[in-house]
């Protein structure tokens, strides 16, 4: 099982050190001059973010608990659930760090950011989760750091849900019926890029508007707040054709409807979108 420890934190936004103060405890913090190291969790500097948390009561971590009998200062490989309390209830994973590494004794973060830090990971390694997506929670009540010992499907079930990109889609096994391990192995990678939060992200920032390509579906018009910002990424490669895991471009990703989306996956060969717009155009004459 990977090496993996849970992080309780204040929440916030988007721990970048811009307004407003981290919500912690039970309120949002008034004070003009109260700051959190926190605050600055998810603030890249030089490719890399400095993961604050008091690690224990002693300010102190003891390693051993990833690895059993360590003796160094540093352990890597760590993957880093940051957790925090929802102001609207509940505790949350608001994002994580993979691949970090953990130390036993905090560090001075590198200017300009402030505090200290315990962790730190490449920025690409980190995912921060709009508090839309924050919908896993955590039930357990711990102070500082928590590693979840024994509790192996539980710690399961938040891999799974960093694997989906801490996504609100969800997989469908009839999504498109591939007879074949290949095929299966092709739909997994293309829905996986679909649900790649930091690609989603960045692809949800460069549109103009959140309607759907098809059909001009706005989630925000028929549903009202609830529905604001939220649409699809679909692939737009076929995915029988999909080879890698690898990068993307947002170029390739089209905003769709979830209605859209699924007709999209219903057919092997795949339709394009054209196709469907096409299809939809014609239906109604
Ligand atoms: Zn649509
Ligand atoms: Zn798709």
């Amino acid at each position: 099982m990977d090496k993996i420890v849970f992080a309780r934190i204040a929440w916030h936004p988007r721990y970048d050190g811009k307004y407003p103060l981290p919500y912690t405890a039970a309120y949002w913090t008034e004070k003009p001059d109260a700051e959190f190291a926190e605050w600055l969790n998810f603030k890249a500097v030089r490719g890399k973010c400095y993961g604050w948390v008091k690690p224990s009561s002693s300010w102190t971590a003891d390693l051993k608990n990833l690895e059993a009998g360590s003796e160094t200062e540093s352990i890597e490989g760590v993957t880093v659930i940051w957790v925090a309390r929802d102001p609207n209830g509940g505790s949350k994973i608001v994002g994580w760090y993979e691949n970090a590494t953990m130390f036993s004794n905090l560090k001075d973060r590198p200017k300009p950011l402030k505090f200290s830090y315990l962790f730190v990971a490449h920025s690409k390694d980190c995912v921060l989760l709009e508090e839309s997506q924050r919908t896993f929670r955590i039930e357990k009540n711990f102070r500082n750091l928590w590693y979840a010992k024994d509790e192996t499907s539980f710690k399961e079930k938040v891999i799974e849900f960093l694997a989906e990109g801490g996504s609100d889609l969800f997989i469908d096994p009839v999504e498109t019926d591939f007879s074949d391990i290949e095929g299966k192995r092709k739909l997994v990678n293309h829905l996986r890029v679909e649900r790649s939060s930091k690609l989603v992200r960045k692809f949800k920032e460069s549109l103009q508007d959140f309607k759907c390509t098809v059909c001009d579906f706005d989630f925000e018009k028929q549903y009202g707040d609830i529905g604001r910002h939220f649409i699809e990424a679909h692939h737009i490669k076929p995915v029988s054709s999909y080879k890698s895991d690898g990068i993307t471009s947002i170029k390739d990703l089209a905003a769709v409807c979830s209605n859209c989306h699924r007709m999209l996956h219903r057919n092997v060969p795949q339709p394009s979108v054209n196709d469907l717009i096409q299809t939809i155009k014609k239906r109604k004459k």
